[in-house]
């Protein structure tokens, strides 16, 4: 794939990538609801198919919900394949590290493919649910010239709108410049052993369960704050009108009030490995 395409589809935050999945796996129904409840409704309604194809379906089960980039039934067997704007070789299939089998930086993609895995189950427990990763290629050479410009991005307010050309519509597998990679072996290790999280460590169908029953009483789980706080989501300014998890995080973890954050925290010094500590 010629190098300036290939990082203009992942500039696109992987909305080429995700719309070039769909047409690698034809003949799909999109579940277009935005409301959860909908979603579902409408996932529940395609499921009933022996054999069906969908795009984005939503499956809940014990209080978590996922929605499934692409999903492929075939009577009993589901495949879901989750669509990642991360680059990929797919000559050396390797998504381990010289001493685990799984390395640090492919981690999070397997276990966001794992929850998904965990919760299609739950809500098809006489289904065989499977997982896969499509990615985009490194190895593969674009056959097409200007094949990110096939997808159209526009903003509409806060949501993206991916615009497909009908020449796209023509592209074969042999045009593909995605790989599709079974996963199965990887997330069936995460999904019988135990994940770390920051505090302690845990199989992940129960703390999924322990974490949605939380939310669902809204009760707040005490924080464990270290150095993965510098990318926390929750923050925003202290006193603004909105209100800021990172800030009520270290109130509660260190006794603080609102002055202490007044000088900065560790967290504002620059390349210094002692954060942690
Ligand atoms: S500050 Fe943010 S990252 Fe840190 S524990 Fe709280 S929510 Fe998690």
């Amino acid at each position: 794939m010629a190098d300036n395409e290939f990082m203009a589809m992942l500039a696109d935050g992987g909305f080429q990538v995700g719309e070039l999945a769909k047409l690698m796996h034809p003949g799909g129904h999109e579940v277009t609801a935005k409301n959860n409840a909908d979603a579902l409704a409408q996932t529940t309604q395609w499921m009933q198919q022996d054999t069906v194809t969908l795009y984005e379906p939503a499956f809940a089960a014990d209080g978590c919900l996922v929605r499934v980039d692409v999903l492929v039934k075939r009577g009993d067997v589901i495949e879901i394949i989750e669509v990642k704007a991360k680059s990929f070789d797919s000559t050396q299939p390797d998504f381990g590290s010289a001493r685990k089998s799984i390395s640090t930086g492919m981690l999070p993609y397997l276990q966001d493919v794992a929850f998904q895995k965990h919760v299609v189950q739950r809500a098809h427990p006489a289904c065989t649910v499977t997982a896969a990763l499509m990615m985009p290629d490194k190895s593969k050479v674009a056959t097409v010239n200007g094949l990110n410009q096939l997808f159209k991005v526009q903003r509409q307010g806060r949501q993206m709108q991916v615009t497909v050309d009908p020449a796209a519509r023509a592209l074969t597998d042999a045009d593909a410049v995605l790989c599709e990679i079974s996963v199965d072996h990887l997330v069936n290790e995460i999904l019988s052993g135990e994940i770390a999280y920051p505090g302690g460590q845990a199989m992940l169908p129960a703390l999924a369960k322990d974490w949605a029953a939380a939310y669902a009483q809204d009760k707040r789980i005490a924080p464990t704050i270290g150095m993965h706080c510098g990318g926390c989501e929750f923050k925003a300014s202290l006193g603004g009108p909105l209100r800021s998890g990172f800030h009520e995080c270290w109130m509660q973890a260190n006794h603080w009030g609102a002055d202490d954050f007044a000088g900065g925290t560790v967290l504002d010094i620059w390349n210094f490995r002692g954060k942690q500590k």
